[in-house]
């Protein structure tokens, strides 16, 4: 089986106050034990070393990028070897926010995937579809050619958890219902078993990233739909068949992050 994934981006936020507090209230949290469910959170790279050092064992840290190839003369890059250096297990590569702010083509990911996978990181690869894509039908095209981009330049995927975050879906407060999270990750791994081989598409995990817990936008619909707030929408989505965990953006940020954990369970 997959073991469930639960990542937190906290994106560009926070003060060392901030994050103190977020630590704390991680390293309170009740969770499933590490054999059921994987945590692994994203802090802004200033913070890597606090929350590294003060962060409960059985969770884990991820930066939020890192330069394409060796290190060197890159003035503000951060590259693979310094995160290795540091004992920083995980990078995320490829957000949809480093896509489309800063021009990162497909390529450019799969060569910093690559990379990253040959220094030994693990990588958090996302993938992901505009509002305006979606709208023209081209979900699957384009998931693909970001996915293919790094099938053409890794071997193995065992140190890759696929991200697949909606960009409609990503700090906006909508959430994909259940069905079309389910429907776009049945095609990723239908893709990977044509492309790669059957046991990396049975093996890899896809986790479901733009799942704004965001409670101004959500509640409504929660109450509507379930009654509770507690992690309810993570539930369902968990339950789908190929949604092996999440990458929380906001909600990572807050107390609910512990509730979208306890969905692994
Ligand atoms: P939100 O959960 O804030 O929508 O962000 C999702 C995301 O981008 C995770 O990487």
């Amino acid at each position: 089986g997959r073991k469930f994934f639960v990542g937190g981006n906290w994106k560009c936020n926070g003060t060392p106050e901030e994050v103190k507090k977020i630590v704390s209230v991680l390293n309170e949290g009740q969770v499933p034990s590490s054999d059921v469910v994987e945590v692994v959170v994203s802090p802004p790279f200033l913070f890597l070393g606090l929350v590294k050092s003060s962060l409960r064992p059985d969770f884990h840290v991820a930066a939020q990028n890192c330069w394409v190839k060796k290190g060197g003369a890159f003035t503000g890059e951060i590259s693979a070897e310094m995160l290795v250096n540091l004992g920083i297990p995980w990078v995320i590569l490829g957000h949809s926010e480093r896509r489309l702010i800063l021009n990162e083509s497909n390529e450019f990911v799969g060569d910093k995937v690559a990379y990253a996978l040959s220094q030994g990181l693990k990588v958090i690869a996302c993938v992901g579809e505009t509002l305006e894509q979606r709208e023209a039908g081209s979900t699957m095209d384009v998931v693909a050619a970001q996915t293919k981009a790094i099938a053409d330049r890794v071997s193995s995927w065992s140190n890759i958890v696929l991200a697949y975050e909606p960009v409609w879906a990503i700090g906006t407060g909508k959430v994909a219902t259940p069905a079309q999270a389910q429907e776009v990750h049945f095609e990723l791994r239908k893709w990977l078993f044509a492309n790669t081989s059957p046991e990396i598409a049975a093996a890899t995990r896809i986790i479901y990233g733009g799942i704004s817990i965001n409670v101004s936008h959500v509640l409504v619909h929660l109450l509507l739909s379930f009654g509770s707030v507690n992690g309810a929408n993570c539930k369902e989505l968990a339950a789908q068949p190929d949604v092996d965990g999440f990458l929380v953006g906001g909600a990572s940020l807050k107390p609910e992050f512990i509730d979208i954990i306890k969905s692994a369970e």
